[in-house]
This record gives structure tokens, sequence and C-alpha cells, in this order.
């Protein structure tokens, strides 16, 4: 069900993880489509959906390469799915399919990955309807990027400043430094609504407390202290803090 966000923007969010689809719709109906998730029976739905309202999906864009944000169905039209080249390489070298099997069984997944890189250097997506700035926002994953709208003051965050999930660490030297720099990028942007990949939707001043919530994450963590961080309740993502506090060597 979709929910709109901004005069130009609609959201579905999916029970699991909570994870979002974003919509930027035209006056015309054309529709920008970014990070569509999550199951095949969810993408058919969302098809439908968007075919009920008289708007059309003229292309895609997808934040990173991890499966549940480069997923497709052939119920949705064979549009560009735009990423980033560092992205699109990423998901074309790993077996993503099998990561959805794995992550989230009884599926028969549609399509996993396949994106189109974008031509490097692009600033701006070129499509008909509102203004999409790509920024870069590196930290989480290889060639993540985030999709600000200047016009309508919203930003797809892509797996970044999340309610539900503590900043999760790209498996590079240098992620926390490259994560922390862009949560400063972030903060610099004009944002009144604010989707992020996993959770729900912000407006500014809640997006500013993320940004602030997320740098005291990563404080404690690179400092080898125990977070007094809400999101750590849920196991799933405790489990991710542990691995990652490890993996720093605490
Ligand atoms: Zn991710």
């Amino acid at each position: 069900m979709l929910e709109q966000v901004a005069p130009r923007v609609w959201v579905t969010t999916s029970p699991t993880w909570l994870t979002t689809s974003t919509l930027v719709v035209d006056d015309d109906g054309a529709c920008l489509l970014v990070d569509p998730t999550l199951t095949p029976a969810d993408l058919v739905s969302l098809a439908a959906e968007v075919h009920g309202r008289g708007w059309h999906v003229a292309a895609a864009f997808s934040t990173h390469p991890h499966w549940d944000h480069v997923l497709w169905s052939d119920a949705l039209p064979d549009v560009p799915r735009w990423a980033t080249p560092a992205a699109a390489a990423a998901s074309a070298a790993t077996d993503l399919a099998d990561l959805a099997a794995t992550d989230l069984p009884g599926h028969r997944w549609d399509v996993v990955g396949g994106t189109t890189p974008l031509p490097p250097d692009t600033t701006e997506l070129q499509w008909t309807g509102p203004r999409a700035v790509v920024v870069p926002t590196p930290g989480h994953a290889p060639g993540h990027a985030s999709l600000h709208l200047p016009d309508d003051a919203v930003l797809v965050a892509g797996d970044l400043l999340s309610d539900v999930e503590v900043p999760l660490l790209d498996d590079t030297d240098g992620a926390v430094d490259d994560y922390r720099r862009t949560l400063k990028r972030l903060a610099e942007l004009e944002v009144d609504v604010l989707v992020p990949g996993h959770g729900r939707v912000a407006d500014a001043a809640e997006t500013r407390r993320r940004v602030g919530t997320d740098h005291r994450y990563l404080d404690d963590l690179t400092a080898g202290v125990e977070p007094l961080d809400a999101r750590l309740g849920d196991p799933r993502v405790r489990a991710e803090h542990e691995r990652q506090a490890v993996g720093l060597g605490r």
C-alpha cells in the first residue's frame, strides 16, 4: 500500500525489516522507482497499484548492491535500473539471488541484480521528472548512493539514517571514516522528508536526531564502548553489531 510522504513522493513499507520502496511521481504520471522491494508478490502488487493509479514506471534507481535493494519483477516494465558504476559492478560480481534465497527462503525470486551503471561522474538522473541528485554516500556498501530531490527537500537515503538498524559497515578498510563523512555530507542537505531503506519516514528534526545517533553509535563502536542504542534491542541488529564490533578488534 502506497503512502504519500511528500507532494510527489510515495513509499511502501514491507513488514520484513521495514524495507521501503519509493516512487517519485511526475505530473504526467511518469515514475522513478527507487529500491523496489521486497518479495516477488510485493513487487507484483506494487506494479498493479502503479498501473491502477494511471502512473507508469519510467526509470529506476538502486541505492546499493545488497540483494534487497536490486530487486525487480517481470510485472514491472523493462526500463533502465540505474546504479553507480561501483554498485553495478559489485552486484554483477555477487550471486545475489542465492543470498536472497538464503536470507528470505520460500520465494521464487524473479530478478535480483542486473542494474545499469550510470555514466561516470553522473550527478543527476536523466529523467523528465523532479530533479534527482545522486549523492555518493559510501560506508555501508560498494558504490552506495542516496538520491536527493532538492526541489522537494526529500532524501531517499538507502541504508542510512534508519530508526531500526544501526550503521552497518561495508567490509572495507576505512569504512568507519567513509561512514562519518557520509553522515556529515547528509547533514548539509536540505531535508524535510527522509526515506530510509529500512524503517520509518522522518521529518527534518528526526533526520537531525538520527544523524547524531549514528555518529554516537560509530564513536562507541570504535572506542570499544557498548552503545546505549535502542536499535540493538532487535536480535538481528544486535548480531550484526556484535559481528562488526569483533571485526574492529574489540
Ligand atoms: Zn544494505
